[in-house]
């Protein structure tokens, strides 16, 4: 018999997922929590190894919806270069690219038709049976699938069903973050920057069609920016100075343009979820953002689930035990990789800011290109998985 699927979150890691499995003939139910499926988010980058995941699931990007990664110079306060790279050398196929997150959405969507989705409808809470998961929502109702999968991002309901709240806590980086696109033909740089000053990062990213990605993060004790600190001026006020781009970027930022603020965290635990019960995506490893992999391994996630469920013809049985063997160790490193160079961008001592950036300076670009390749090389491997077994339930 052909398991019952919940998917519990419409976000990348959740559609992803629930795309993945409807192809190999699984019947899979979405629920959102947010009232619509709709337009989300800034920026963001997707890098060889997911993009090779998505080509594999035949979920296109529309090409007029991304451009590719291409060079990107960490800059210190004077604006000299740090380190930096450019993934085009490293000619991966499909290249990393970076997209507008409402560009993304829609194209998940988009490869998502024929799939139930019922947006408004927030998991509340859940009891596993011996033969099932009983579901229950926040506007009252229940119900009974085989397999639940919680993709409902880092502050997960289903993680804390099934874990309690000591299990579902996050530890706060110590940096907060504020985010937004903005069309400005005229600004959009030829390369990305991000440039590192003492306790703050200013990032700037070109993203399709005149648009540009700004991201701007600051040291800082857990909820200082209190409400109302996403308002234009505030950004200027802790951002204006360094960077003479960022300067501009901030000069035409008006009130019209949303801002997305939050505090960089990470799971304290990584936790594939139990048994019939999967948490994939943040709701299992939420990470620092430092790497760019988050969304990256969220879809690697979703592809192995869908390898994962097809090797073993729909037997759900230990299925989180069976994606926590193949996916922890991957997640952990890069993880931890970005736990460590979001803090090191953020030194304030300045001996330590010196060694550092001399360090980076004569790190070879080989060295740096190799790691890169490295980290994208488990993605492209599951790519060739996901073709050798899809159609074959
Ligand atoms: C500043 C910043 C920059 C980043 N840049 C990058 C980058 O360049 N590249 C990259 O790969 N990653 C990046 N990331 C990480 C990336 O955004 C996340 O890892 C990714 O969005 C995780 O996807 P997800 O689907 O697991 O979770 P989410 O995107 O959080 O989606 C979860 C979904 O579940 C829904 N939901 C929540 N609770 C419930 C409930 N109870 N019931 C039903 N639905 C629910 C939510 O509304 C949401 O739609 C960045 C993150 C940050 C903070």
């Amino acid at each position: 018999m052909t398991p019952r699927i919940l998917v519990a979150g419409g976000g990348i890691a959740g559609l992803t997922a629930a795309i993945a499995l409807h192809r190999r003939g699984f019947a899979v139910d979405v629920v959102e929590q947010a009232p619509a499926f709709g337009a989300v988010g800034a920026g963001i980058g997707i890098q060889a190894n997911a993009m090779a995941v998505l080509r594999a699931l035949d979920i296109p990007l529309p090409a007029d919806d991304v451009v590719p990664i291409g060079e990107f110079h960490m800059v210190d306060p004077k604006g000299r270069r740090l380190m930096g790279g450019d993934p085009r050398e490293m000619q991966a196929d499909p290249p990393s690219m970076n997209v507008h997150r409402a560009d993304l959405h829609r194209a998940l969507l988009d490869a998502a038709e024929g799939i139930p989705l019922a947006a408004g409808r927030a998991v509340s809470g859940l009891t596993v049976e011996a033969d099932g998961v009983e579901v229950r929502f926040d506007d009252g109702s229940r119900g009974r699938w085989d397999l639940v999968i919680g993709a409902d991002g880092a502050h997960s309901a289903v993680r804390r069903a099934l874990l309690g709240d000591d299990g579902a806590r996050l530890r706060y980086a110590g940096q907060t973050c504020w985010r937004f696109a903005l069309e400005a033909p005229d600004l959009v740089p030829d390369l990305s920057i991000e440039q590192w000053t003492p306790g703050k990062r200013a990032g700037v990213m070109p993203l399709a069609r005149g648009r540009i990605y700004v991201y701007l993060v600051e040291s800082a004790p857990p909820g200082t920016p209190g409400p109302g600190t996403d308002r234009p001026e505030v950004l200027r006020a802790h951002f204006r100075g360094a960077h003479p781009l960022v300067d501009a970027i901030l000069d035409r930022l008006d009130p019209g343009v949303p801002i997305h603020h939050g505090d960089l965290g990470e799971a304290e635990a990584i936790h594939f979820g139990r048994g019939r019960v999967v948490l994939i995506g943040d709701a299992a490893h939420a990470m620092t953002p430092n790497m760019g992999q988050g969304a990256g391994t969220a879809i690697e996630d979703a592809g192995e689930l869908a390898v994962l469920m097809t090797e073993r013809g729909g037997d759900v049985a230990a299925l989180a035990e069976a994606l926590d063997e193949r996916r922890r160790a991957r997640v952990a490193y890069i993880s931890r990789m970005a736990w460590r160079l979001g803090r090191m961008a953020h030194w304030t001592h300045p001996v330590a800011v010196a060694l550092r950036n001399l360090l980076l300076r004569l790190t070879p670009q080989s060295v740096m290109n190799r790691q890169t390749v490295a980290m994208w090389a488990p993605g492209i491997e599951l790519a060739e998985r996901i073709r050798r077994t899809a159609g074959e339930v």
